[in-house]
């Protein structure tokens, strides 16, 4: 067989059993041996009976294997030569011109001994037929000139390479002979008492359709098809080159093509599409691989030419080349990795979706690329070229390149050294991509720079004017280059690469989360609860091997997702919850969702669903034909909804969009804002915390609401979730503000003048609305920003929420600029501060979702900071995920963007009563409250208070923490005199020195110093 191609997936794979020599390519059939073979069967028994006979020149060795087969007799020139059956390999080097006579029989029972790696039998006798494919004669090394003779049952029907097949009835049955006047390195043969033939003819080549009587139906299409292809590729490559070609269908599922056939399994003729894709690769096959050979060993060119020049032309010519292309470049990123990577020099054939990514994928976009430089009519004057120079014989890539030089300016030596001598693709990244305004003019900036080893590339960019293309191209030879367009107007957006016309690494933004980026994955974390396991076996068996971790969705840590690709079994497993927050179920027997993982960019979560293990079983067992989809449902086995996640096209740059502009004619007042969000359930007032005026607008719209409606509730982020009863026991008037403070923790927890809040807890109180306790506590979210979710102790971990939504992409991306901002903190890593951010949200969502479950009639008036309300981001997207209830964000004084919020509300200024402060800064000490500094203009300071003071009481009143001094002082005005005690410790010399004094002394000492009264005016 001298080409092997798979149809789908499942089917062939090939390991080509590799010559242990080069044979060079003469054309010349006379320097080949004859290799006559007559063979006869007894399909009962699964048994062949052979006689092979091999002409020999006086000093060539003849070589050849015997494989499965148990030879009979050797004879060189009629004298019988003694052998040993235990050989393998039979060498010859006859003293004088002759013949070499072996006899031979073999039993080919469809029997696992005799499965490719592919999981087909390569030789089968049996009632079904006769499907010889493997080593069933005497296997001679290298080209010979075959002459078969195959003696079969009456009725049976065969095919074999052949240019002319003769027909005799004998006594017993009928005889073949197949004729086929070139030199090939093997044939097969096939033959069955099912066959129904139709043919037909296309300008002196025989087409035939040898087809079972119940697929009879289809071979007339398969041949109107054949003749199509026939016709498209004679134009494209060369005329024809064998007298014959039929279609052959196979008891086995086979997808093979060779010379003057092609061979295909039941199974694979009826599938719809073949005919419109694999019939074509399989025809082309007829030039690459079955008339010019492929030189294993010196690398396979065929397979990706084949494929370029139809799966992907077929997809071309309906405008979806670049579908086509994308799809290679994700799957090399989904299945080829630095464990299975090799250069293209190496690929002999398919064995799995890596070397299928390299070997046919890659391959493809050489050969597109290729054609891009050389233009349509060079590039197949060099393929013409290339067959008529390499007819029957075996080509590799030195005889390709040989004929594109011929049509090329410049050297390939350099193309074809990058492509087939290294692994990976270019790794292109684009910088500083800019538009400068020059007079009239607009100057495109930016620079291109590749990692790991350099590709000379051409990248085409197509530059978005209003409307219009531009169409460019860029040249890169260097790790870096920097580039400049002069545009005559303002661009939208540059695209790099548009079409993928580049082999190259796909960006982050091109690249879908879909199931091959699960299969591809070496190392996988399975989330299994305890009770699954019957259901998912054919999953974690599937995903099996040294890398993949099984856990249950208790033991599972966030740093666990972080570290790889997970695989989620079951729709209501808890763990999706604290990835997505929230997910809808699926109705159908079987479902798998990809998605991306929100801590890792280059890893996926997949969720899998399945409603039984027979489910399951039926329909995973397909999923390696659907790796480019994300979302894909089965019911009974059968694919009923496939969909694939959006993704970029190309590497897309947006320059400029048009400003936003907003219609002063629809400027109106707060009254009307409160009218406008007065029907919805929640309602979000987005303030800062500092500022009066915000605080002002949130009680004009809580009693605006309540005028309307007397069932109201107000959520607010100043009080956390475990205060929320000594909250209920101050709205209801059971305790005063001075002890609430203090017992609420109110300047601990949240700390900001309680002047700003007072109106609307006043107003709270006074009208007796529930107030709800939003937050977490404030120790908690310090604590998962500094060293993430998973440090929390199971006591801390009963208070938060069990779904946590991670996969708001924009939010993310605004979170950490403003981590970046702020970056002092560098123990703060990124995801932590994102982890605690989304528990906040989360957790006052819950908090408001709780509620309104609790009671349902009330309208919930919600006061935060701005940051967890824009966009909907923070709290409104998630609270709906929850309850499904409508809402409406007002922001307070934000900037204005579209979709940030309903309402913008522009404050008026209003003063509100400050409590006055002392201007100190302060820590707590073992000692107590010590002074450590002041604020400029201090008042402190000025009345005699030193650094190193230690603050005892005010006005009698002791003081412990910085709380205390805070709720003090809210019931004083400025102007109050006060008097504060302060302890001074006496400073003694050489301190310095004592520094190295060690502990225990120090703390032992006591220190020495005086108390002093001061009398303080705020
Ligand atoms: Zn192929």
């Amino acid at each position: 067989m001298t080409s092997i191609c798979s149809i789908i997936n499942r089917l062939a794979v090939l390991i080509l059993v590799l010559l242990l020599a080069p044979v060079k390519g003469y054309t010349d059939m006379a320097n080949y041996p004859d290799c006559d073979i007559d063979v006869s069967f007894d399909i009962a028994e699964s048994k062949i009976e052979g006689i092979s006979r091999i002409s020999l020149s006086a000093g060539k060795e003849v070589f050849f294997r015997k494989g499965p087969l148990k030879i009979l007799y050797i004879k060189i020139n009629d004298l019988e030569t003694e052998f040993d059956q235990r050989q393998e390999v039979f060498e010859f080097i006859p003293d004088q011109d002759g013949t070499i006579e072996i006899g031979y029989e073999g039993i080919f029972e469809d029997s696992p001994s005799e499965y490719r790696s592919d999981g087909i039998a390569s030789n089968v006798i049996d009632d079904r037929g006769i499907s010889l494919t493997g080593m069933w004669y005497p296997a001679i090394e290298g080209l010979c000139n075959y002459n078969l003779k195959a003696t079969l049952p009456r009725g049976y029907k065969a095919v074999s390479e052949a240019d002319e097949i003769f027909q005799t009835a004998t006594e017993t049955g009928v005889e073949f002979n197949f004729i086929f006047p070139y030199p090939v390195d093997g044939i097969n043969l096939i033959a069955t008492d099912r066959y129904r033939v139709i043919e037909d003819n296309l300008d002196g080549i025989h087409l035939a359709a040898y087809f079972f009587k119940e697929d009879l139906g289809l071979a007339r299409a398969y041949l109107e098809y054949s003749k199509q292809y026939i016709e498209l590729y004679e134009k494209l490559v060369g005329e024809y080159p064998y007298k014959r070609f039929s279609i052959v269908e196979n008891f086995l599922p086979t997808g093979y093509s060779m010379p003057t056939y092609t061979l295909l399994g039941s199974s694979v003729v009826r599938l719809p599409f073949i005919i419109e894709t694999s019939l074509g690769h399989e025809i082309l096959h007829q030039w690459f691989g079955n008339h010019v050979y492929i030189d294993h060993e010196r690398g396979n060119w065929a397979e990706g030419l084949t494929a370029y020049l139809s799966d992907h032309l077929y997809k071309e010519r309906k405008g979806e080349g670049w579908i086509y292309r994308k799809q290679i470049m994700i799957d090399y990123a989904s299945f080829v990795g630095p464990d299975n990577d090799f250069p293209v020099r190496k690929f002999t054939g398919r064995y799995d979706r890596g070397s299928q990514s390299i070997g046919y994928g890659k391959v493809a976009m050489m050969f597109h690329m290729l054609r891009r430089d050389f233009g349509d009519e060079k590039f197949f004057l060099a393929l013409k070229d290339f067959i008529n120079d390499n007819r029957y014989s075996k080509a590799s890539w030195q005889e390709l390149r040989s004929a594109f030089q011929k049509y090329f300016d410049g050297n390939l030596h350099g193309f074809f050294t990058e492509w087939l001598d290294r692994t990976g693709l270019p790794d292109l990244n684009f910088e500083d991509v800019e538009i400068t305004q020059r007079g009239i003019k607009y100057e495109l900036t930016f620079k291109v720079s590749q990692k790991g080893e350099v590709f000379a590339l051409d990248i085409p960019l197509s530059i978005y004017i209003d409307g219009d293309v531009i169409k460019k191209a860029i040249r890169i030879e260097s790790e870096n280059k920097s580039f400049k367009f002069i545009l005559p107007d303002m661009p939208d957006k540059v695209v790099f690469d548009e079409d993928y016309d580049v082999g190259r690494k796909v960006t982050y933004k091109e690249f879908p989360p879909v199931v091959g980026r699960l299969l591809g994955e070496k190392k996988l974390l399975i989330v299994k609860p305890d009770h699954e396991t019957e259901i998912y076996k054919a999953v974690t068996d599937k995903f099996s091997g040294d890398d993949v971790i099984i856990k249950s969705p208790e033991e599972v840590k966030n740093s666990d997702i972080k570290a790889s690709s997970v695989v989620i079994l079951g729709q209501d497993n808890p763990v999706i919850k604290r990835i997505y927050g929230k997910f809808t179920p699926v109705e159908a027997g079987f479902h798998i969702t990809v998605r991306k993982n929100p801590w890792n960019p280059e890893k996926v979560v997949a969720i899998i669903n399945g409603k039984s293990a027979e489910e399951t079983d039926r329909a995973f067992r397909k999923i390696g034909h659907y790796g480019k989809y994300s979302t894909l449902l089965f019911d009974e086995g059968k694919n009923i909804n496939k969909e694939i996640e959006e993704s970029d096209r190309g590497i897309v740059y947006d320059l400029y969009s048009e400003p936003q502009a907003l219609d002063l004619s629809a400027i109106t007042r707060l009254g009307n804002v409160i009218e406008g969000v007065s029907d919805k359930k929640i309602i979000y007032v987005g303030e800062m915390h500092d500022e009066f005026a915000h605080h002002s607008v949130q009680l004009n719209i809580i009693s605006g609401i309540y005028k309307r409606n007397r069932k109201i509730a107000i959520g607010m982020e100043m009080f956390q979730r475990p205060y929320q009863e000594k909250l209920d026991a101050y709205i209801a008037g059971e305790m005063e503000e001075k002890e609430f403070l203090k017992i609420a923790e109110y300047f601990k927890q949240w700390g900001f003048d309680y002047n700003l809040y007072k109106p609307i807890l006043d107003f709270a109180r006074e009208e007796n609305v529930p107030v709800i306790a939003l937050n977490t506590s404030r120790e908690i979210v310090k604590k998962v920003s500094a060293t993430g979710l998973d440090s929390l102790t199971d006591e801390e971990r009963k208070d938060i929420p069990d779904r946590m939504d991670f996969s708001d992409e924009e939010y993310r991306t605004r979170l950490k600029e403003i981590f970046e901002m702020h970056k002092n903190n560098k123990e703060k890593a990124f995801d932590f501060f994102y982890e605690s951010q989304v528990l906040w949200d989360e957790t006052m969502s819950m908090s408001i979702s709780e509620y309104l479950e609790k009671e349902p009639d009330r309208q919930v008036i919600v006061i935060v900071g701005r940051g967890h309300l824009s966009y909907g981001s923070g709290i409104p997207n998630r609270t709906f995920a929850r309850t499904g209830k409508s809402y409406s964000i007002v922001l307070i004084d934000s900037e204005v963007e579209e979709g940030i919020a309903d309402y913008i509300v522009f404050s008026s200024a209003v003063k509100g009563a400050i409590a006055p402060r002392m201007m100190v800064y302060v820590e707590m000490e073992e000692m107590g409250f010590k002074i450590t500094g002041f604020s400029a203009h201090s008042i402190s300071e000025k009345a005699g208070v030193k650094t190193g003071d230690i603050l005892l009481s005010v006005d009698d009143v002791e003081i412990k923490s910085i709380a205390d001094l805070k709720v003090y002082l809210h019931y004083k005005d400025k102007g109050d005199m006060i008097k504060l005690k302060v302890f001074r410790p006496i400073e003694e010399e050489a301190e310095e020195e004592d520094k190295d004094i060690d502990k225990d002394k120090e703390e032992d000492k006591e220190v020495e110093g005086e108390e002093i009264l001061i009398d303080l005016k705020l």
